[in-house]
């Protein structure tokens, strides 16, 4: 028997047991007679105790050990004379008696600490050494709760966890598709799912009802902190639902994974225009942890001379609450951070409404206090505050006043880790206009269905229609999203002509779901939620990549097995992709 106990398992209660642990050297203390070793597994750490006195032999052996050796002991628990309250086993040692090395481990790059001094790339190559720290054992193991939470919840609820094929054809989602070449069928290929998409709905016609699936999908995109080319959804799709059925629905399952897995009860999530987001928070995931929403100031700062807000299609600010105080140097930092190519405008106003009721601004020489001060009003802004003010084409002006404000949110401390603000974005347009192609593109998926619309109404304006479609976003994080879907054969027929697809291409790519919508297809709608994301959320992170065992790096490569890699020539040979010489 390799252990009685782990690591982590023994209490004052264990005293006077013999016992057998397995583990890891963490590490080791020589302190004169006695030797110390801390051992290590998943569960915990235990400390070890060897003596020279009574069993030199032994404790010279222990002096041996490398950090990371996998060792088995043998000894009594006793109790600690010094004992250590930060450690749940801080109360009890083992005297150990036998000592085996199951295996010894060559120097680790880096050492196996909460903190550790090895940098990002030699961790990624030693992936599996970096995983047998605590950050990330945590992260897997909160990522493990939340699928059983979610199996638990959505079971409950009647709903059925059915896989979807891996081997699929191209489902467009705005991605590219990442792609298998058939060995059987030279000249032909699969593509990897970016989204089970056109199967749950498949399933939705067969009946399935409440279908979910926790299932990796696969997008071929330039990446991102928040990006991997494989991630996880939590997929789901139900019928004979509106959509204030699925809000509830998945509100629930939200609701009762924050409280199952980090313990915060959350309030009923605001609805917010997808309008209204753009026109406050320039953006469609906006922060709510903090106020600073966009005022648009064209009708005060307009036509007084200063050139670049006459000329501005947009002339829009952020009251900052008690930063008057704003140094010269500060502000010129400022002024620096939205000219970064990252952010892109051009330049920054600034206007301070001193503690004394004055006012003192950037363009002093185009405004008159009042003028100023009148801003202030319509920002709801008091003595003490800063407003900062950005103008130029409305899209551009709104994204970069974006970035400054979270990044004011930043500086002023007001996007707090254990605070979470959650809210559904809702109607958002159906369709995007792509300059660069001419054309349309579905701003969700070319299954959404259009809120409220005719098919008339859609060839008369298409860039109005609004989506029944919504996102959950919590702290400026997208964590999910979902739509209605069209079930109706010449309706979906009509999106694909809006979108610029010839009756041929929507036949020969989807006409397997049109046909099913001619079999009785129900009402239907569904969701998905990024499940990395959705882990790193509640803990508070950003970047989805430590809450996946293994994952690429940002140029997409695993550089520990080392792949994307070359393919031998045979393969490529067989796969048609290359033609034999002979
Ligand atoms: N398939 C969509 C996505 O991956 C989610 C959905 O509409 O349910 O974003």
């Amino acid at each position: 028997m390799y252990r009685t106990h782990t690591c982590g398992a023994l209490r004052p209660k264990n005293i006077n047991e013999t016992v057998t642990l397995s583990g890891w050297v963490q590490k080791s203390r020589d302190l004169g007679g006695m030797t110390f070793i801390d051992i290590r597994d998943r569960y915990g750490i235990t400390q070890l105790t060897f003596n020279m006195e009574t069993n030199p032999v032994l404790c010279e052996k222990a002096r041996q050990l490398g950090r990371e050796d996998v060792v088995q002991v043998r000894g009594h628990v006793i109790e600690r004379s010094s004992k250590n309250p930060n450690m749940p086993t801080g109360e009890v040692e083992v005297t150990v008696s036998q000592l085996t090395v199951l295996n010894k481990s060559k120097l680790p790059p880096f050492t196996i600490e909460d903190e550790t001094d090895g940098g990002e790339e030699i961790r990624m190559k030693f992936r599996y050494l970096d995983l047998r720290r605590n950050p990330l054992k945590n992260n897997l193991i909160l990522r493990h709760k939340l699928a059983i939470e979610t199996r638990k919840y959505l079971d409950n609820l009647d709903f059925i966890e059915i896989e979807t094929p891996y081997l699929i054809k191209s489902t467009p989602e705005g991605a590219r598709d990442f792609i298998v070449p058939s060995r059987m069928h030279p000249g032909e290929f699969y593509a990897l799912p970016q989204s089970p998409q056109t199967f749950k709905q498949l399933l939705m016609v067969s009946g399935y009802d409440r279908y979910f699936q926790i299932v990796r999908c696969f997008r071929d995109e330039d990446l991102r902190a928040d990006r991997q080319p494989e991630f996880t959804q939590i997929d789901c799709e139900m019928s004979f639902v509106e959509r204030e059925d699925i809000l509830t629905m998945f509100e629930g399952l939200t609701k009762h994974l924050f409280k199952s897995l980090i313990n915060i009860t959350l309030d009923d999530f605001p609805h917010m225009l997808y309008d209204d987001a753009i026109r406050l928070y320039g953006s469609d995931k906006p922060d709510i942890r903090f106020g600073m929403q966009f005022v648009e100031l064209n009708q005060v700062l307009q036509n007084s001379g200063f050139k670049v807000f006459d000329e501005a299609e947009l002339v829009v600010g952020i009251n900052v609450p008690g930063a008057s105080n704003y140094s010269r140097k500060q502000l010129d930092q400022l002024i620096d951070f939205v000219k970064r190519p990252q952010v892109g405008a051009k330049g920054l106003v600034w206007v301070k409404y001193n503690e004394d009721g004055s006012i003192k601004s950037s363009v002093d020489k185009f405004y008159t206090p009042e003028q100023l001060k009148s801003c202030f009003e319509i920002a709801k802004g008091k003595p003490g505050d800063l407003l900062l003010i950005m103008a130029g084409e409305t899209n551009s002006t709104r994204n970069a006043l974006n970035v400054l404000r979270l990044e004011m949110g930043d500086r002023l401390e007001l996007r707090k880790k254990n605070e979470f603000a959650p809210l559904w974005v809702i109607d958002f347009p159906l369709l995007e206009w792509d300059e660069e192609h001419q054309r349309f593109h579905a701003m969700h998926h070319p299954f959404t269905s259009p809120s409220g619309n005719t098919i008339e109404e859609l060839n008369d304006n298409p860039s109005a229609i609004k989506a029944n479609a919504y996102d959950l976003v919590i702290n400026g994080i997208e964590l999910g999203g979902g739509s209605i879907r069209i079930h109706d054969r010449t309706l979906q027929e009509k999106m694909f002509e809006l979108l610029g697809f010839s009756q041929e291409e929507a036949e020969s790519q989807f006409g397997f779901l049109m046909g099913a919508f001619e079999y009785g297809a129900p009402p239907h709608g569904g969701i998905a939620f990024g499940l990395d994301r959705v882990a790193a959320v509640l803990s508070g992170e950003e970047s989805i990549r430590d809450f996946i065992a293994f994952p690429k790096n940002n140029a997409g490569r695993d550089v520990m097995i080392d792949t994307p890699s070359a393919i031998a020539e045979e393969q490529l040979t067989e796969l048609k992709l290359k033609h034999d010489k002979n």
